[in-house]
């Protein structure tokens, strides 16, 4: 595996794949990898020819209150690991190359699907953040697929609009979330959990299962389903920022679950805000 920085060595090296009729695949991330990020360079690695692993810490989605500071970096440490799952090529870029002086442009999904949840908690400029640098890395790495994690949601509905709305001609694959052994989704800001918050933790997923074991139930009342999960959030202490069931597309509120709806909650743990979420699928009812 090469490590490249900038955005003209990145090309040279897919123009030369393209040229030898290879495939292109590309996970973005923002380092400290995890087994999380391994399954998604795992699913390239099966899917494409050259995979493309970008590592960059993007300030344009973290809001000033934000831990961009504080968050994990550990090139050596990911470089090992993207390699061993079998990564071509990582790409880990400055601030400078990928915003040098004068840059001017932001792509802005617009609508529910940016305002809600996540935008409405980071802030209207997270996902500006998000969509910008990603059509960036897009643009750059010119893949056939990339690849982005169920973990995060709404991101990944953000990220198949700008896909679609702009004709970018990728393939984006989402993956299931990886989770530790009790059920925490795995996440780089899990470094910021010490032992008894790493305990607590595991709420968000009780609550998420709760939620689902109401609807396996047969229980399809919003409101009551949202009561059993908040109980388990709240068996252990922890608030949520936002409890949500909604359209797994639209990202609009369901009062009824009687159709495949997400789950979702933010919370915050300690130091850590976290975030997670599962499809509930009522009996009967077909996945979308
Ligand atoms: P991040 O480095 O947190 O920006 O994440 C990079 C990519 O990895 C995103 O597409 C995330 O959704 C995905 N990802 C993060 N955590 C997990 C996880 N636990 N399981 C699967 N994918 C994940």
């Amino acid at each position: 595996m090469r490590t490249v920085t900038t955005v003209h060595d990145l090309r040279a090296a897919v123009l030369r794949a393209r040229g030898e009729g290879r495939t292109i695949g590309l996970v973005p991330t923002m380092g400290a990898l995890h087994a999380g990020h391994c399954s998604l360079i795992a699913a390239a690695r099966e899917g494409t020819d050259l995979v493309v692993v970008s590592l960059f810490v993007n300030p344009a989605q973290f809001a000033p209150t934000e831990d961009l500071a504080a968050y994990p970096r550990d090139l050596a440490g990911d470089a090992a690991q993207a390699a061993a799952v079998g990564a071509d090529l990582l790409f880990a870029p400055s601030v400078e190359e990928v915003y040098p002086p004068g840059f001017a442009t932001t792509v802005s999904v617009t609508g529910a699907l940016t305002e809600t949840l996540e935008g409405a908690g980071r802030g209207r400029g997270h996902f500006d953040g998000v969509a910008t640098v990603v059509a960036k890395l897009l643009g750059m790495a010119a893949p056939d697929r990339a690849y982005f994690g169920q973990k995060d949601a709404q991101q990944a509905a953000v990220i198949r609009r700008l896909v679609r709305d702009l004709d970018l001609g990728v393939v984006i694959e989402v993956l299931p979330t990886v989770r530790e052994a009790d059920g925490l989704a795995m996440s780089s800001r899990n470094a910021y959990l010490d032992g008894p918050d790493r305990t607590r933790a595991v709420a968000l997923i009780e609550a998420l299962r709760a939620a689902e074991a109401g609807v396996a139930s047969g229980e399809s009342a919003t409101a009551t389903v949202r009561a059993a999960a908040t109980a388990a959030l709240r068996a252990r202490a922890v608030e949520p920022e936002y409890l949500a069931f909604v359209d797994p597309e639209s990202f609009s509120p369901v009062d009824r679950i009687d159709r495949p709806t997400l789950a979702l909650v933010a919370a915050r743990v300690g130091p850590a805000r976290l975030i997670d979420n599962l499809l509930l699928t009522p009996n009967g009812a077909r996945t979308p």
